[in-house]
């Protein structure tokens, strides 16, 4: 039998003290360590019941004081817990009955006292198991009360649900959440919540989670709120497991990131028409006429803008009424059949298309449904899925000519700053149409190439003049190609002249599909060919024809029976360098080529030094080998500061090239390079040994020293040992550890994410700080980025030095600061030049800032002083 209390306090309510003694005595024989006390009257009762505070209580049925069941009455009374156990001579069996009855836990006979120390002891095992009993009682509440008080405190929704995805509790997060009370959502299945669009993936997750026994983590699916919109909750489970390890349902949280994913949608948003504006200008300059403008203009919107739909319409300023003329997109194929027209008492008159034409201002539908007539039409075309339009009107010479619309899938897609961006656009377009309508007075006839169905001779210096006029003085560069076929006067009199008109079709198409955008490629003559290639540097050129002029040669040209291998020479002339007109150029393209004939090179530049910098360009290479070794890479150091106080707060490294002849060379002339040929993993183990040996020096020097951020590639973070290598490069000097961040890229992103993700946590795990720089210029997953495991945000300097004159930009800016709020990290300003900027930036919240106004990068022993300064 387990052990009881020791000694065990037994009270005896006895009017005999013989019969007191005889009972002690039987328990005492029975080996049990107790101490008694006797008590034969009320009072004394009471007293000892406070002070002795007994374990069990016999008693006597009748004394002449008072009555046994007045007795047990009392102690009843004062404590309830203490067994109470009859011991008489006389009772019978109805009275002791009675007795059990009130509560007495059991009777024994004075004349069988056998009976009396097992009585005792059950009495007092059952007294332990009913305290255990409340002891796990009251733990029990207690921890449901602590998880309730848990689950009512926070704003996660808090659920479980059975196998059949019933909800089986909710906390009180959910009424915020989703508008239901728990008690709605108890009993019924999640799956009756979900978005019609997210059904498939919630019930793939669902089965896969069930399949594999395990969980899910941050899983983004679109739940409909009471009130029918759509709130994107963020959840992770577990699985709850049964006694045997199967599945019985799943516990999780949920939260809702409805405003996270909106300002994300947003940048996507802004970013998109930032592309369509960035496409439309980079194509206006090139564009022939009217149809080509309109045609690619809606290609842009669509390809990248992602809209829908785009198309372009058209006025007959006769008869007020106008049809489409070029269109992209799904149901593109109906515009023939989309009315437009500037009279205001027809059904489409007061769609948005006829609207921006009448009132010669951006019209907006943004919830097209509510159009009833709209909404028909365009569904009995099949046309379905568009939420959303906006029509933008373009003027020629002032007058509103045409109009572009845009669809979008999202309801209330064009707010303020979209238009914005938006009428740019249609600045842009405009000012191409009036430029195509001045230059369309000189007419001119289509010369073709009707053997190859390229453009001839003529042709083309009509439209390199245009495309030079386009470019103007200031806009850009251009590269003016020559190529000639070898050994094709050879085929031509061997093979036969079938033959030879074989090989320049094949050769024209396999042009056509390497300069698919160029308008100017042309026959020129005979086996000769011309192109201009636009806003390409020189070893941007050289790269172009290296790879894909000589990629559309490495296939043998099958001429009759004979597969047949045939090369070429090239000569290009540089835009402006090597001339400002279209004769020019073309000569002078025509004179390297001659000089590439007399070498062995496939290719030559015009201008000698061209050539000499295209060779230079190849030689880098070598010398940037040379500079680790000869130690010619130094760090500067630029501050980051807190936009309010202006404090100093990190230092970015920022690698520099102390080249022997050229001086001091910015990264940007050799970051790509040494990505190219995998130095970087070198260079970029030495920036961040160096900048931890500078960290250390400062502090020699008793500096105080902020914290130091380091660039680091993508390439880097691809390696396998890229952790243990940072490590090791920080280990060399402890204490430094902590005070390195990293500064990564989205482009990070684009290949062997997950592994790249894990590296940049692990090492964040170690202390380190992440950045991610130059924040907005890739058009990467928002949604991957906010899943990074990232401390800081950095936006491009591009986005602040525009900001000032777009107010797309600074809605652009002021999303990114709202989006990093929303995720809880820092936002850094980057490349901040004046004290607008600064100004704009901190009214618009953002609290860090880094360029020229606060401190240029320096040198290592310049940094120093400067951090002595501010101490002092
Ligand atoms: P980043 O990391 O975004 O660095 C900011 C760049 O902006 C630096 O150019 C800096 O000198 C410049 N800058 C700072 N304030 C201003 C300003 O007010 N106005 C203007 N116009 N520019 C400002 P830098 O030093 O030429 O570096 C260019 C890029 O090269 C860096 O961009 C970074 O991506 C890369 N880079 C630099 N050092 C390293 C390195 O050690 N490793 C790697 N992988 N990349 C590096
Ligand atoms: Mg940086
Ligand atoms: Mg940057």
């Amino acid at each position: 039998m387990s052990t009881g209390p020791s000694p065990i306090r037994v009270l005896l309510i006895e009017d005999v003290p013989e019969d007191a003694e005889l009972v002690t005595r039987a328990m005492r024989k029975a080996k049990l360590d107790v101490v008694t006390e006797r008590v034969d009257g009320e009072d004394e009762l009471e007293e000892a019941l406070m002070r002795f505070r007994p374990h069990v209580i016999l008693s006597d049925y009748n004394m002449p004081e008072f009555g046994g069941t007045r007795a047990l009455a009392i102690a009843r009374a004062r404590c309830p817990d203490v067994p109470f156990i009859f011991v008489s001579g006389t009772i019978g069996e109805e009275r002791a009955i009675d007795a059990l009855h009130q509560g007495a836990v059991d009777y024994v006979l004075k004349d069988s006292p056998a009976r009396l120390v097992p009585a005792i002891l059950r009495a007092l095992e059952d007294v332990k198991q009913r305290e255990s009993r409340r002891k796990a009682e009251q733990q029990l509440y207690q921890s449901e009360q602590r998880f309730s008080s848990v689950a009512d405190a926070t704003q996660e929704w808090i659920w479980e649900k059975d196998l059949s995805g019933i909800y089986t509790f909710c906390n009180h997060s959910a009424t915020a959440i989703l508008g239901y009370d728990p008690e709605e959502l108890v009993g019924n299945s999640w799956v009756d919540y979900i978005e019609d669009a997210d059904q498939p993936r919630a019930r793939h997750e669902w089965e896969r989670a069930v399949a594999e026994k395990r969980g899910w983590r941050n899983v983004v699916l679109r739940l409909r709120h009471k009130q029918g919109q759509a709130r994107s909750l963020e959840s992770t489970a577990v699985p709850l497991l049964d006694a045997q390890g199967t599945v019985a349902g799943f516990r999780g949280t949920s939260r809702d990131i409805t405003e996270r994913i909106q300002q994300q949608e947003k940048i996507t948003r802004l970013s998109r028409i930032h592309a369509v504006s960035s496409g439309i200008s980079g194509m206006i300059v090139r564009v022939i006429d009217r149809p080509q403008l309109f045609r690619d203009a809606c290609h842009i919107a669509v390809q990248q803008g992602g809209f829908p739909l785009a198309w372009v319409g058209q006025l007959d300023s006769e008869s007020a009424e106008g049809k489409a003329v070029a269109a992209a997109g799904i149901a593109s194929d109906q515009i023939e059949a989309i009315p437009l027209t500037t009279r205001p008492v027809l059904p489409y008159s007061g769609w948005p298309a006829s609207r921006a034409l009448r009132d010669n201002r951006p019209a907006i539908n943004n919830n097209i449904a509510s159009d009833a007539a709209m909404a028909q039409w365009l569904e009995a075309r099949g046309a379905r899925g568009f939420r959303s339009c906006a029509a933008l009107p373009l003027f020629a010479k002032g007058e509103a000519e045409a109009v572009l619309v845009l669809y979008a899938d999202q309801r209330e897609f064009f707010d303020r700053q979209e238009m914005d961006l938006l009428e740019q656009i249609a600045a842009d377009l405009s000012f191409a149409l009036d430029y195509l309508a001045k230059r369309d007075k000189l007419s001119y006839v289509s010369y073709q190439d009707p053997l190859t169905g390229l453009a001839n001779r003529e042709l083309f210096f009509d439209r390199l003049t245009q495309v030079l006029g386009a470019l103007g003085d200031e806009r850009g560069r251009l590269g003016v190609v020559v190529i000639d076929l070898q050994r094709f006067r050879l085929i031509n009199d061997t093979l036969g002249r079938g033959a030879g008109d074989a090989l320049l079709k094949e050769f024209a198409a396999r042009l056509r599909k390497t300069f698919d955008d160029a308008t100017t490629l042309s026959r020129i003559g005979g086996d000769r060919f011309a192109v201009s290639v636009g806003e390409l540097n020189s070893a941007a050129l050289a790269h172009l024809i290296e790879t894909r002029v000589a990629a559309s040669l490495t296939e043998p040209f099958v001429l009759g029976e004979t597969p047949m291998q045939v090369g070429c020479k090239i000569g290009v002339a540089l835009f402006p360098d090597d001339g400002h007109d279209a004769e020019t150029l073309f000569r002078n393209a025509e004179a390297a080529l001659q000089r590439a004939k007399d070498t062995t090179d496939t290719y030559a530049f015009y201008s000698p030094e061209m050539n000499a910098k295209v060779a230079a360009r190849l030689h880098l290479e070598d010398r940037l080998r040379n500079a680790l070794r000869q130690k010619q890479f130094v760090l500067h150091y630029q501050p980051k500061v807190d936009l309010k106080t202006r404090r100093i707060h990190g230092l970015e490294a920022l690698i520099r090239w102390r080249h022997p002849e050229r001086g001091i060379v910015a990264p940007c002339e050799f970051i790509s390079v040494l990505e190219e040929t995998g130095m970087i993993i070198d260079v970029g183990r030495w920036v961040i040994e160096q900048a931890v040996a500078d960290i250390g020096h400062w502090r020699a020097l008793r500096r105080e020293v902020p914290r130091v951020a380091v660039n680091v590639s993508h390439m880097q973070v691809r390696q396998r040992d890229f952790v243990t290598s940072v490590l090791a490069a920080v280990g060399r000097n402890e204490g430094a550890v902590l005070d390195l961040d990293l500064e990564v890229t989205e482009s990070l992103m684009l290949e062997d994410r997950e592994a790249s993700v894990a590296k940049i946590a692990a090492l964040r795990t170690r202390g380190m700080q992440i950045y991610m720089d130059d924040f907005g210029t890739g058009y990467s997953n928002l949604s991957q980025i906010a899943a990074l495991p990232l401390d800081s945000l950095k936006i491009d300097g591009l986005f602040i030095a525009r900001m000032g004159e777009s107010a797309g930009t600074t809605a652009i800016v002021s999303a990114i600061i709202n989006l990093a709020k929303a995720l809880e990290i820092g936002v850094v300003a980057e490349g901040v030049e004046t004290e607008e900027q600064a100004d704009l930036l901190a009214s618009l919240g953002c609290d860090n800032a880094q360029g020229y106004l606060f401190g240029r990068p320096m040198p290592a022993d310049e940094t120093a002083r400067l951090l002595d300064e501010v101490r002092a």
